[in-house]
């Protein structure tokens, strides 16, 4: 493998200062650890909350290529110190996560490992964490992963919701919608993209964009959300010539002049205004002003977090809060599968302040998510789920390869990283889960590796909700 390990720079100039930086940050996390104990102590104790009920509502937060060390990096920035860091040859019988303290509200809830490999994979906890290289092999793309994680199916990679031979499999939002609830996909990426069309399309080619498009618009979900607009660039400008990459002429046409029965929204006003509860909808197609992703793909040098101009643009969170107030018209419950995209599209990058950004932004979007559970429903009806379909980039420790080395940050800089790939990894992921139902998640823990702890596999959450608690009746 090449080495494509790139530090950023420190902040301080000299090894004193930094060392004297360092001690300062220390403390400071340790005040900022401290707030973040009484806020959560404030909140309750999530995972006592757990239970074995049937949930109504099933909320699927993913960010794509979101492994553990893309949440660490953006706890660093936030708040100098983070969970997850491992130092040492790699050596299962002596490695070990660090100690550190939660920063994210979820990090408190019920959590897990989970593996992500295509069909014919595998994933061996002693090989991982014996040989860096390991986990450079075998791994999922976007496609697989999401069918795995939307129908219970492992399939090969570049399949979306069919299985290896081509068969369709029924993914969740179907299931839900079966069962008499509503169901809908919100990301920060065209809106047909891998993880979006793995809940709503069943296609052999996950590059069949316009095929897909027609499929989703032609479907039943009743909220669809997402960038991959034909009118604008990447900068969210106005194109003269428009690019039908993402969907067809005809079926932009049919769906933004309301031949649907979809309602069109497209300007930051029309999702802003879905969210405050301005405007309410049956069935909303929110497709943003930006042709690939709402802020990634922009222009600029990207050397810090929110550098550069960013695009004018509504946030993941403000979509999500619009398909909450949507879904939930439903008395009978939904089935809402929120992405941040782009996490995995900077991890392709190795743009570590990109990466940050685009985690802050998911985190955001869990935190409406969290707010809206509390205050318009309960954990006792409410299912949540904040996980990763895979990881992306092998983002880790500044003196990684051959050893694993601890990222390290201060609050408001830039963590100090290395990327070890520009593709996928098939390291195991984390899954944050918290509601009604999530015992039942617990109880499908399929293995242990020896740093991450207990896993379950990418197939068991649509096995127990479609297995257990959202069982079709005989026909
Ligand atoms: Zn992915």
């Amino acid at each position: 493998m090449s080495d494509r390990s790139q530090q950023t720079p420190a902040a301080s100039g000299s090894a004193t200062s930094a060392a004297l930086t360092s001690i300062a940050a220390a403390s400071m996390a340790l005040l900022l650890t401290g707030c973040l104990a009484a806020q959560s102590a404030e909140a309750g104790a999530p995972s006592a909350e757990g239970s074995s009920d049937a949930p109504k509502n099933v909320i699927y937060m993913i960010g794509d290529g979101m492994g553990y060390n893309h949440v660490a990096a953006t706890n660093l920035y936030e708040s100098g110190q983070t969970k997850y860091q491992v130092e040492g040859e790699a050596d299962p019988d002596t490695l070990e996560e660090l100690p550190a303290e939660p920063v994210q509200g979820y990090e408190e809830w019920d959590s897990v490992a989970m593996s992500t490999y295509p069909e014919g994979g595998s994933y061996d906890g002693e090989e991982a964490w014996s040989d860096r290289e390991y986990v450079n092999e075998g791994f999922t793309d976007s496609a697989a992963a999401g069918t795995a994680m939307a129908t219970g199916t492992k399939t090969e990679n570049g399949k979306i919701g069919v299985d290896s031979s081509g068969e369709p499999l029924e993914n969740l939002s179907e299931r839900a919608i079966d069962t008499g609830r509503s169901a809908g996909v919100v990301t920060t990426v065209p809106f047909n993209h891998a993880t979006p069309a793995a809940w709503a399309a069943h296609n052999a080619d996950r590059d069949d964009y316009t095929g897909m498009a027609t499929e989703m618009i032609d479907g039943d979900l009743d909220v669809i959300m997402g960038a991959g607009h034909p009118e604008y660039d990447d900068d969210a400008e106005h194109l003269d010539t428009p690019d039908y990459e993402y969907l067809s002429e005809e079926d932009y046409d049919r769906v933004s002049s309301g031949e649907t029965d979809f309602d069109f929204i497209e300007d930051n006003t029309d999702f802003e205004d879905l969210a405050t509860g301005q405007s309410t909808a049956e069935r909303v197609f929110g497709l943003a002003q930006a042709g690939s992703t709402l802020q990634y793909e922009r222009d600029g040098s990207s050397d810090e977090v929110g550098g550069d101009e960013m695009n004018d643009l509504i946030d993941l969170s403000t979509m999500s809060q619009g398909a909450l107030n949507t879904l939930s018209q439903n008395d009978d419950g939904f089935h809402l599968m929120i992405e941040g995209g782009a996490i995995d599209w900077a991890g392709h990058g190795n743009d570590t302040a990109r990466d940050v950004e685009e985690v802050l932004d998911f985190n955001e979007a869990v935190d409406t998510v969290t707010q809206w559970v509390e205050e318009n429903s309960s954990w006792e009806e409410t299912l949540v789920i904040v996980t990763a379909d895979h990881e992306t980039g092998y983002l880790g420790g500044p003196d990684d390869d051959p050893d694993h080395s601890p990222m390290t940050g201060e609050p408001d800089e830039t963590p100090e990283v290395s990327w070890s790939s520009e593709d996928h990894t098939n390291a195991l992921v984390p899954v944050f889960y918290r509601g009604a139902g999530s015992d039942a998640l617990t109880e499908k823990i399929s293995g242990t590796d020896p740093v991450r702890g207990d896993y379950l596999d990418n197939t068991a959450i649509p096995e127990v909700l479609m297995e257990e608690f959202w069982v079709r009746e005989e026909q």
